[in-house]
């Protein structure tokens, strides 16, 4: 089994993927949006903490991401893989998970990237907040934030897993099936 990432801007359908891809090949899926989301909704002191940043359109702090992350992955020890869904979003947590995942004899296998232009983007997350009730969807201010937080902490990412070879990417914009399609032979591929 593999570990992926699944990488790119908000709202290029990596969740939808993700989904898709465990229902496919068996992984366990880890978003850390997910994760801060449900911490909120159960009113957390994490939740609580990860809120005041995630109602900005700002990346919560790497401490507590790497943290969480680490124990959602420890505690899924029978896991045969994991798709990582928004994380990581910093070089510290790219570095973070290598070192974590060297510890336990394990790797990143490959990283694909979702690519979606930003105007497209914008107009499929306001839809989506308009659907969901996501805070963080629903004003233009707060994604055009989170669009500046991925193009100046996330997006070097993309040269640290190129110089691992570990990075692919896909144009996501189409139907969800033809979209799915492709990453799955991308994954045959890795
Ligand atoms: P997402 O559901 O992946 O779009 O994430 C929603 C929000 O959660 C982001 O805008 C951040 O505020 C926070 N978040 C999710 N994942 C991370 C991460 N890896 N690092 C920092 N903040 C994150």
């Amino acid at each position: 089994m593999k570990n992926i990432i699944l990488f790119g801007k908000p709202g290029a359908g990596k969740g939808t993927q993700a989904l898709l891809l465990r229902e496919a090949f068996g992984f366990v899926h880890i978003s850390t949006g997910d994760l801060f989301r449900h911490n909120i909704g159960n009113n957390t002191a994490f939740g609580v903490l990860a809120k005041s940043y995630m109602d900005k359109g700002d990346l919560v702090p790497d401490e507590v991401t790497i943290q969480m992350l680490e124990a959602e992955v420890d505690a899924n020890p029978e896991a045969g893989g994991f798709i990582f869904d928004g994380f990581p979003r910093t070089t510290k947590q790219a570095l973070a998970l290598d070192t974590f995942l060297e510890g336990k004899s394990m790797q990143i296998h490959a990283t694909i990237a979702l690519e979606v232009d930003e105007t497209a983007l914008v107009q499929r997350l306001l839809q989506r907040g308009e659907d969901s009730g996501r805070p963080d969807d629903q004003d233009e201010q707060k994604i055009r934030n989170r669009f500046a937080e991925y193009n100046k902490k996330t997006a070097p990412l993309i040269d640290y897993y190129k110089a691992q070879n570990k990075f692919h990417s896909i144009y996501g914009e189409g139907s969800i099936e033809e979209i799915s399609a492709q990453l799955v032979s991308k994954l045959n591929t890795v």
